[in-house]
């Protein structure tokens, strides 16, 4: 490794030392995060390219910290998922989507929520069970929620992975692959799991416009996931050529930044607003 030093024991740096007792201290933290409130949903739209409709949201994490501020989840979610306090997370963010599916509906916005479940709260058998559950006890009408799955989750069980699509789908909760193409072996989960889904890795789109075999990659990605009818999804588009490009490419769907970042809730209502009245 690169740290590693002659007898193969790594040296700890006082940077790493702080990093690690920052860790330590979010781990305590966060035991308290979700009873404490301090966890938030930020909404980012996803638009239909035949359109130019919003016809998806994505609800992601932030942790609210009351001396960090805002914590991204790349911070905080895979130290949850090692405590496995992930589940209590992963449960909080399937609650509180339901909840603002009837809060959109109110504002006349008919609009699925997609949330991510991680590889680590798929280790509870009962998980499709469970969000099945959720969703009928909160009274949205089907096919509201929607689940967003890594393929780094499909590895691990194949059988048990293949019933829980199967569950979900059969109660009319959509899934979609996440981050597709990052994975090792991408192809062999595509033959073995039906999922509704696609969504394309923005390491893919970003700056795809100046480099022809990502283009291709994209190109292909597309074509593959419309001949298993699986609607495709672009992620992390910044520019307008580079939706120009996924346009006439016959990508299905779009999200990123140029579109619009992830909002809490308020700037989502006044989003939404002013993107259908223009
Ligand atoms: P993800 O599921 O791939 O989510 C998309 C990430 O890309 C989000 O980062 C979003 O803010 C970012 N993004 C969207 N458009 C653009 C763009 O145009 N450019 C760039 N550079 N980035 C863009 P975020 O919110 O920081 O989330 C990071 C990851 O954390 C997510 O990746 C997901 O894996 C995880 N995560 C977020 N919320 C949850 C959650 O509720 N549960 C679980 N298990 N994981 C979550
Ligand atoms: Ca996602
Ligand atoms: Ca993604
Ligand atoms: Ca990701």
């Amino acid at each position: 490794a690169k740290n590693a030093g002659r007898n193969g024991y790594a040296f700890f740096t006082p940077a790493m030392f702080e990093a690690a007792k920052t860790q330590a201290l979010l781990h305590q933290e966060m035991h308290f995060a979700v009873s404490r409130n301090q966890l938030e949903l930020h909404y980012q739209p996803i638009k239909r390219l035949t359109d130019d409709r919003i016809v998806q949201l994505e609800a992601l994490v932030r942790w609210n910290h009351p001396e960090r501020g805002l914590i991204r989840p790349d911070l905080f979610i895979p130290l949850a998922e090692k405590t496995g306090m992930i589940r209590e997370i992963g449960q909080w963010v399937r609650q509180e989507s339901l909840a603002m599916i009837g809060r959109l509906q109110e504002q006349g916005f008919n609009v699925p929520i997609a949330v991510n479940v991680s590889t680590a709260e798929f280790y509870d058998h009962g998980l499709a069970d469970k969000i099945i559950a959720q969703v009928q006890e909160s009274g949205v009408q089907g096919g509201s929620l929607l689940v967003e799955i890594t393929e780094s989750l499909l590895i691990r069980n194949q059988q048990e992975t293949l019933t829980f699509l199967q569950k979900l789908q059969q109660a009319n909760i959509q899934v979609a692959l996440d981050d597709f193409g990052t994975g090792f072996s991408s192809l062999s989960y595509l033959a073995a799991f039906p999922a509704d889904k696609l969504k394309i890795d923005r390491s893919f789109i970003h700056q795809m416009t100046a480099n022809p075999r990502k283009q291709s990659l994209v190109d292909t990605i597309i074509n593959l996931g419309h001949s298993l009818n699986m609607t495709v999804i672009a992620e992390g588009v910044e520019t307008e050529e580079e939706e120009a490009l996924l346009r006439s490419k016959g990508c299905d769907k779009t999200q990123g930044y140029l579109l619009a970042k992830p909002l809490p809730e308020t700037e989502l209502m006044e989003f939404l607003r002013g993107y259908n009245a223009g």
